[in-house]
């Protein structure tokens, strides 16, 4: 998003506690700023020095199993601080607010595709910090006059095509995403991959997600923002392919993309993880015009591939916690 908007000649402010990523990362053209989006003098302090118009809110803990064994850090996190961070909106009459939702707000939907208008019912405290974040968004905007874009992002996926820029964690065991755990089996930085779960009531057991390329989600973030600046209600919209994949067609992608055979083990379904989320699109592409540029498994498998050689060839896995990050495990 940094890039994108960038290239397209606005001015970024970047204000990340640099928990889980890389300082590297945030291009040279953005004003960064290490800090809490919690911390409410900070955020108050930035908006009043900068003639700032839209906030784009990613800052989120993004892992289901994570959230489960650590649920209380979860509400902290992304409801307790998006709350801060909300309130520092009002109070600095922010216009735009652009919040990164999830899939997982809708559940274990008893049909796929999913639309907007489907029950709200999380299955995990992932899924249920983020949904209160929604919902304290609409009455907060409601109440004063902010202007809201929330994405439910499905499976984020893929890499910069430029190279730029890809889905990167300060150590190997703290990958935990299909795609990029499957690349690192196939580069032999790990001995393998588990599936969780072939028992599910799928086409062949293994959970269905629709993976959407992140230059594509990006591409949805500058419209959504774009159609708020032009008048636009505020909006909830799916941000998907509309397509679903097994866990077992994804290894395969990678096994034939990377040329690679690696190990892979069947164990036991993963807790809070439900069978298939796929999106509708109906919204997205009505609303803001979006169409998908990367809509494609292999395409998605090569950059991710490209990009785990490039962090490999830097030996960035190998830093130790905490010496230069940006939280791109939620890129
Ligand atoms: N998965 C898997 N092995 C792994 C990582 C993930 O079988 O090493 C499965 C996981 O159980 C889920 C799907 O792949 O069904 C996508 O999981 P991921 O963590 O990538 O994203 P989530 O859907 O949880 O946001």
């Amino acid at each position: 998003m940094v890039l994108a908007l960038l290239d397209a000649g606005e001015k970024v402010i970047v204000l990340d506690d640099l928990s889980t990523g890389f300082r590297w990362l945030v291009p040279e053209a953005a004003k960064f700023i290490i800090g809490d989006v919690g911390d409410a003098a900070l955020v108050d302090a930035i908006l009043a020095e900068h003639e700032i118009d839209a906030i784009a809110h990613f800052a989120a803990k993004i892992v289901v199993p994570e959230s489960i064994g650590d649920p209380l850090r979860y509400y902290l996190n992304n409801t307790a601080k998006a709350r801060n961070l909300l309130e520092c909106a009002v109070r600095g009459k922010i216009k735009h607010f652009i919040f990164s939702s999830t899939a997982a707000v809708y559940g274990e939907p008893p049909v796929t595709p999913i639309d907007e208008t489907f029950p709200l019912a999380p299955i995990n405290p992932y899924g249920r910090s983020k949904l209160m974040t929604e919902w304290m968004l609409k009455d907060a905007a409601k109440a004063h006059g902010l202007k809201f874009a929330i994405l439910r992002y499905f499976n984020v996926a893929g890499a910069d095509p430029k190279g730029r820029l890809g889905q990167s964690s300060q150590s190997m065991p703290n990958a935990t995403h299909l795609i990029k755990v499957a690349v690192q089996a196939a580069l032999g930085l790990r001995p393998g991959l588990e599936v969780f779960g072939t028992d599910y009531p799928t086409r062949d057991g293994t959970c269905i997600r629709d993976y959407i390329q992140v230059s594509d989600l990006v591409a949805a973030h500058l419209m959504a923002l774009d159609y708020l600046r032009k008048g636009g209600e505020s909006l909830i919209c799916n941000c998907g392919y509309g397509r679903g994949v097994s866990v077992l067609e994804v290894v395969d992608a990678v096994k034939r993309v990377s040329g690679a055979d690696f190990k892979v083990r069947i164990s036991g379904r993963r807790p809070g993880d439900p069978a298939s989320l796929v999106a509708g699109t109906k919204r997205i592409k009505a609303v803001l015009g979006w169409t998908p540029e990367y809509d494609n498994l292999p395409t998605i498998v090569g950059q991710a591939l490209e990009w785990e050689r490039q962090l490999r060839n830097k030996s960035i896995t190998g830093e130790p916690a905490g010496a230069n990050s940006l939280a791109c495990d939620a890129v």
